[in-house]
């Protein structure tokens, strides 16, 4: 039997997990430092209180279970890696593998050149900040609706990449729609949108750009770009040009620099702390470690760079899979070459943008059915294996 450890249960571990159980000659260890699998594409909905918890967690050991005994679930945070004894470090234990799959994401990077960010900013790359968010608005629409004075209405979302401009957008829908039932006081709560750079969703096409930022406008969201953020404090952030703006509660989702695990391993690496691999995926010198997901700088064969996705994630498990099992045939395998196939943006209700294969554009409830049927399938998915553990339990 093969055994293949897979680090971080994400959307890349998960998918690489799915695909090596239809393999009967490899038996799989997964770890994560969380007992659960987090949907951070769908953050945006339970911040603003539309979505539940179930919504967007998914318990990681009865996940496992649904396979049989072919997968083992580890909950534990991995420390190291010794890539010549082919060991993983964890709590005071090690464990052996044949093949390594690196699938630990990425952290929010609270950038050191704005003053005192990392003190008073708060990312959504991790549940427990996601819940904390949620409850952080309930709270202001709580007492607006009591009719409590509030000294602050401002909320900022700093970073209008995809999850920035999802998380304005949701949280502007959830406020005008409160509007009818609990009071136009709800606003007075504001929701700001900034960047730095001299667009909303850097990097992205004009369409997409075009009818995101006509929806927030719809939406009442204050967008400010071309707004570099110098300095934080707990109340206020100041801009390089044009002065300062008061706070209730700020989410950072400027950017990322992959998880903390990549900090203590071996491998070369960018100035984001993603892992530099060759175009087989694997760490220069180690044709058994694979690493995939945010954590690594992904990029097609022309050398262009892929976003970090939860798509880019799956099709690099995908990909790294297919690797292991050609090596264990003794055969080669082809070099990574994937594209992102599509984007959708969730803005706000009923409402999204979106456009697959570059040309298919859609916007609208079409492009909202079309993103929640992702989302539904995936979840779907998930939910499938778990119900065969617990049938199994309930026979018992
Ligand atoms: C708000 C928001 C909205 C987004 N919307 C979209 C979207 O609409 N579409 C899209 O494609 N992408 C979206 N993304 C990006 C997408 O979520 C990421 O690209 C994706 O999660 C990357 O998958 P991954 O498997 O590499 O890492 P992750 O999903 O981050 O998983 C990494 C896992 O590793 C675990 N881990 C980390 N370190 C260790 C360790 N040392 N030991 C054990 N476990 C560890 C973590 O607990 C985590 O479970 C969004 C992101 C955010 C934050």
């Amino acid at each position: 039997m093969v055994r293949v450890v897979v680090v971080g249960a994400g959307y890349g571990g998960l998918r690489a997990v799915e695909h090596l159980v239809k393999d009967s000659n490899i038996e799989i260890v997964l770890f994560d430092e969380n007992p659960y699998h987090y949907l951070q594409t769908e953050a945006y909905g339970y911040i603003a209180g539309r979505f539940n918890i179930n919504d967007l967690a998914v318990d990681l050991n009865s996940w496992c279970l649904g396979f049989g005994v072919k997968v083992k679930f580890i909950h534990a945070k991995v420390n190291t890696v010794d890539y010549e004894k082919q060991e993983v470090y964890f709590q005071q234990e090690k464990l052996f593998y044949d093949y390594l799959i690196i699938a630990v994401g990425a952290k929010t990077n609270f950038f050191s050149f704005i003053q005192g960010l990392k003190e008073n900013a708060y990312g959504v790359k991790s549940l427990k900040e996601a819940y904390s968010f949620r409850q952080k608005f309930e709270s202001m629409i709580y007492q607006k609706l009591s009719y409590q004075e509030q000294q602050e209405r401002n909320i900022v979302i700093a970073g209008a990449g995809l999850s920035g401009v999802e998380i304005a957008a949701e949280m502007a829908y959830i406020l005008q729609l409160y509007a009818k039932t609990i009071g136009s006081r709800t606003q007075e709560i504001k929701i700001y949108l900034v960047d730095a750079s001299e667009t909303i969703l850097p990097g992205m096409s004009r369409y997409l750009i075009k009818n995101t930022h006509q929806r927030l406008s719809e939406l009442e969201v204050n967008v400010l770009t071309n707004s570099f953020i110098t300095k934080v404090d707990s109340k206020h952030l100041y801009f390089k040009d044009t002065g300062s703006l008061s706070y209730s509660f700020m989410i950072f989702t400027g950017g990322i620099s992959g998880a903390e695990l990549i900090e203590h391993i071996s491998g070369e690496k960018n100035k984001l702390n993603q892992l530099i691999v060759d175009n087989k995926l694997n760490i220069k010198g180690y044709t058994n470690v694979y690493a995939i997901g945010d954590c690594v700088q992904l990029h097609d064969k022309h050398l262009n760079i892929l976003a970090p996705t939860a798509q880019t994630a799956e099709k690099s498990a995908e990909y790294v899979v297919e690797c292991i099992q050609q090596r264990m045939r003794g055969k080669a395998c082809k070099l990574f070459d994937e594209k992102i196939s599509g984007v959708f943006v969730a803005l706000g209700g009923k409402y999204g943008v979106g456009e697959i294969f570059g040309f298919i554009k859609v916007k609208g409830y079409g492009a909202f059915l079309l993103k929640k049927a992702i989302t539904y399938a995936y979840l779907l998915g998930l939910h499938l294996r778990i119900n065969i553990d617990f049938k199994n339990r309930i026979k018992k």
